[in-house]
């Protein structure tokens, strides 16, 4: 059994029998490869922990020995047994005995030390016996459990859509396992896991703050540091930009003001990564400056590569305090393209605020400015409503206009997203929304207290006092609201619903 090596965080379990992509699902979570994923049965037997930063969530992850055949855990489970033979028949190799005896114990262990217990089925293949076994042991766990329907791929369902609905080959039966709804996943495809990470969430805050403080008081300089990333097509002057913001510092420095250039490991030469600087006694960290790097080559927009680059730079998200997007006036792609709202998604899905760059204003007459100034809030509104009013500054980043501004907004916004709002303030905001009660749908919730878990993104838990299935427009009306009465226009927002215990 693995020490608590992370024991401030919350353990979520990932369980099933072997092969169902328990381990894919596990890399997919901690964003590298870690787990051994391969097509044979048995291949993970120790139990690997770490540390999962996803969705802006950050928990520890377990994934957990695949159980296999001849299952021997205790008394309760004695019928796991009987479907040995069956998981023999079906091919399904084994172990040796002392390393499945090991395997069983490190599960129970795990299972009983988890705060969520993922259990996960294989889609394509259906309900073994081995898998009905198992729900029937979890089940007397008594641990919030997940039921995870994976290798949907291409056949996963929305949040908000009744998931009862979606019928699947060989899945009839997997309500009747008793763990609840399916969340239908593809691990390797990457699909579903917002809506995994959503329902996790509630049983994630829920428990793992109890001992944990939240705390706003930055600790060290380090801490303290802004990290912007700045993303955008490839073209829209992104390398422009950092070169500008620099030289601005080392203008105003008047010396031989040299930012500093941070390679990724001490001590090794290397191209720089990041660009650290100062504003208003902030300092501002730029991170991934070399994949802003040029290759010597001008794309095009709508190269293949074109979207290869834009989206390499998005595993960098997680690392990021606050997204600059930058676009750029363009008078035949128009102010937004398709690229830029996938960008902008992928962005807000990992809980992070969004400043709006506009770049090489340069290019437009006072009036064409004017314009585009005039409609760009309507055109930002429609792709990011989920974020209310995105802060938007234009500038010009080869004649460096506009570069304070935009420091000077990433910083606010920076301040926006770590808002710790007092339970006074969140109850009156409780009480204001049932006395409006603007919006009653049907399943309107009894909302009883609101408690913030977290900033970056502020998260707040709403606590009511029946079961919901909270609807897409119910929880968008819910965090437009919030939004609006605490300011937080750019920041993304969690609100999540909790049954009252
Ligand atoms: P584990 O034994 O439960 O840890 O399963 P693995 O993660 O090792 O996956 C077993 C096999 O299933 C591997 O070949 C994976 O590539 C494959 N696999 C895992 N998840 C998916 C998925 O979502 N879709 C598809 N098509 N294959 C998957
Ligand atoms: P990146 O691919 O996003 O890093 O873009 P670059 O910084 O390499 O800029 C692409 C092109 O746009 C270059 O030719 C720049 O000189 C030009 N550019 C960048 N910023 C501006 C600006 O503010 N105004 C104008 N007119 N051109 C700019």
């Amino acid at each position: 059994m693995h020490p608590a090596k992370f024991a401030r965080l919350m353990r979520v379990a990932i369980i099933g029998r072997p092969n169902v992509g328990k381990s894919s699902l596990f890399n997919r979570l901690i964003g590298r490869q870690h787990a051994l994923v391969y097509n044979k049965p048995g291949v993970t037997r120790d139990c690997l922990f770490e540390k999962a930063e996803y969705g802006g969530f950050t928990f520890e992850v377990v994934d957990t020995a695949g159980l296999d055949d001849g299952v021997d855990m205790q008394e309760d489970e004695a019928e796991m047994r009987k479907a040995g033979p069956q998981m023999k028949a079906s091919g399904i190799g084994r172990w040796p005995a002392h390393l499945l005896t090991e395997a069983l114990e490190n599960t129970s262990l795990v299972v009983k030390s988890s705060d969520l217990v993922l259990f996960m089925v294989d889609q394509r293949v259906g309900l073994t016996p081995l898998d009905w076994q198992f729900a029937r042991w979890l089940a007397m766990k008594n641990k919030p459990t997940l039921l995870i329907s994976n290798k949907a791929d291409g056949n996963v369902s929305p949040l908000d859509e009744n998931l009862a609905n979606i019928s699947v080959t060989g899945m009839k039966d997997v309500k009747k396992l008793g763990l609840g709804e399916p969340l239908h996943i593809s691990a390797t495809q990457n699909e579903g896991m917002s809506e995994l990470i959503m329902h996790m969430a509630p049983i994630i805050m829920g428990v793992d703050r109890k001992n944990r403080q939240i705390s706003t008081e930055w600790k060290s300089e380090e801490e303290r540091r802004l990290r912007l990333l700045i993303l955008g097509r490839p073209n829209v002057g992104k390398s422009t930009l950092v070169n500008a913001l620099v030289e601005t510092q080392a203008d105003e420095k008047k010396e031989d003001f040299v930012p500093l250039l941070v390679g990724p490991e001490p001590g090794i030469t290397r191209d720089p990564v990041s660009v650290i600087f100062e504003h208003q006694g902030q300092q501002i960290e730029v991170i991934d400056t070399a994949g802003l790097r040029k290759k010597g080559k001008t794309m095009q927009h709508g190269d293949a590569i074109d979207i290869k680059t834009s989206y390499a730079s998005l595993k960098r998200v997680p690392r990021a305090d606050l997204v600059i997007l930058l676009l750029e006036i363009n008078k035949q792609t128009g102010l937004l393209t398709e690229q830029d709202i996938t960008l902008a998604t992928e962005v807000i899905k990992e809980g992070k605020a969004i400043l709006v760059a506009v770049n090489k204003c340069d290019t437009l007459s006072k009036e064409e400015l004017a314009n585009v100034k005039k409609s760009s809030p309507r055109i930002l509104n429609m792709c990011f409503n989920q974020l209310g009013e995105v802060p938007t500054v234009f500038i010009s980043s080869q004649n460096r206009l506009g570069l304070k501004q935009l420091m000077t907004e990433a910083i606010s916004l920076h301040e926006k997203s770590r808002t710790k709002l007092s339970t006074a303030d969140l109850q009156r905001w409780v009480h204001d929304i049932k006395r409006i009660g603007k919006m009653s749908p049907p399943t309107f919730p009894n909302l009883k207290f609101a408690r913030q878990v977290d900033t970056k993104p502020p998260t707040i838990v709403l606590t009511c006092s029946r079961s919901v299935r909270s609807t897409t427009a119910y929880m968008a009306y819910l965090t437009n609201d919030f939004r609006r009465t605490f300011g937080l226009d750019g920041v993304p927002l969690r609100i999540l619903l909790r049954e009252e215990l």
